[in-house]
């Protein structure tokens, strides 16, 4: 089975939508296997965003993901990574409207920025995700 790794964004927990995206992970046949409620710091937060650090949007990024806490999620099943993305559907919440009404970022999504859920899109990127937030070493 493959795992990937899910955030629900600071505007999706405080929009509580947590209960809804839940529901779909299990009606989807995910697995939850760790989960935990994070606030991520500026540190944290552009060291998960590394790849995009030279991008325009990288401050506002840093400034969305650090406003409030996250809730992140290791799913697992068969294929896990690609049936994640295509439930959350594309980057742009306003677009994904129009084009995947019925994906989670249309339901819960604002903008091409704050589109209130994350998925790992690679193998690699889960492996560096996953471990990213679940084996850091206690104390640390
Ligand atoms: P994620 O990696 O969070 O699942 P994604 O793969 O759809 O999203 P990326 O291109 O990796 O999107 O961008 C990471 C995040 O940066 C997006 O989820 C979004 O919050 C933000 N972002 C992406 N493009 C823009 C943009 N043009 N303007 C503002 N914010 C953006």
């Amino acid at each position: 089975r493959e795992a990937t790794l899910a955030i629900i964004k600071p505007d999706g927990l405080l929009g509580n939508y947590t209960e809804t995206i839940k529901a779909t992970i299990a009606h989807s046949g995910f697995k939850i296997s760790r989960e935990k409620v994070v606030q991520l710091d500026e540190e944290g937060a552009a060291s998960f965003y590394a790849e995009h650090s030279t991008k325009k949007f990288f401050h506002g990024l840093i400034k969305y993901m650090t406003s409030g806490p996250v809730l992140v999620m290791v799913l697992e099943k068969e294929n896990a990574i690609s049936h994640w993305r295509s439930l959350i559907g594309p980057t742009d919440g306003r677009k994904a409207k129009i084009t995947h009404p019925d994906s989670i970022r249309a339901i819960c999504g604002t903008d091409v920025e704050k589109n209130c859920v994350h998925g790992s899109d690679s193998p690699q990127s889960s492996e560096r995700e996953i471990s990213f937030f679940f084996d850091i070493p206690s104390g640390s």
